[in-house]
C-alpha cells in the first residue's frame, strides 16, 4: 500500500489550499459537499488527521469519523425528507477509491430513484443551497 499523498485534494481542502462548501466539523472530522453530486444533498465526511482509507486508518479515525457519519446521514436525510441513505466508501484504486484521503459518501436516496452518473459537476450555486438545508437540520 502506497504511502499518504500529503497533497491530496482533501488534504488541500483542510488546509483551505482549495474551497469547498463545509457543512460541519468538529475537532477530528470535517463535512463538506460533494462537488460531482450523484444526489442531492451528496456529502463526503473525513478525518481531519490523515489516513489513505479504511486498511490504513487507526480505530480512533473510524470512530470518530463514523460518528460524524451518523450525525451527517440523519441530518441530511431530514433535510430532503428522503426515503433512505446510501452510505458509501471505497478503498484503493481497484475498490473504486478516486481521492486517497479516507472519506465517506452519504446519499439522501428516495423510492425507485437511482443515483446520478457519477463525474459530472453539480451547479455550485444549488449545492450551497443542499449545505444550508443540511446545516439547518443538524
Ligand atoms: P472516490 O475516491 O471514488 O470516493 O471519489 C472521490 C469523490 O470526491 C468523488 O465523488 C468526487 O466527486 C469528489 N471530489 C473530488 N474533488 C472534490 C472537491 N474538490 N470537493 C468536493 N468533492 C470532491
Amino acid at each position: 500500500m502506497q504511502a499518504y499523498d500529503p497533497d491530496n485534494v482533501f488534504a488541500k481542502i483542510l488546509r483551505g489550499e482549495i474551497p469547498s462548501t463545509r457543512v460541519y466539523e468538529d475537532s477530528d472530522t470535517l463535512a463538506f459537499m460533494d462537488i460531482m453530486p450523484r444526489s442531492d444533498g451528496h456529502l463526503l465526511v473525513i478525518p481531519k488527521t490523515p489516513c489513505r482509507n479504511v486498511l490504513d486508518a487507526s480505530p480512533a479515525q473510524l470512530e470518530t469519523v463514523i460518528r460524524t457519519v451518523k450525525t451527517l446521514a440523519v441530518a441530511a436525510k431530514a433535510a430532503f425528507s428522503a426515503d433512505g441513505v446510501t452510505i458509501q466508501q471505497f478503498n484503493e484504486a481497484a475498490g473504486g477509491q478516486e481521492v486517497f484521503h479516507l472519506h465517506f459518501h452519504i446519499l439522501p436516496r428516495y423510492e425507485g430513484v437511482g443515483l446520478r452518473a457519477p463525474g459530472v459537476m453539480g451547479d455550485m450555486a444549488a449545492i450551497a443551497t443542499q449545505a444550508e438545508k443540511i446545516r439547518a437540520a443538524l
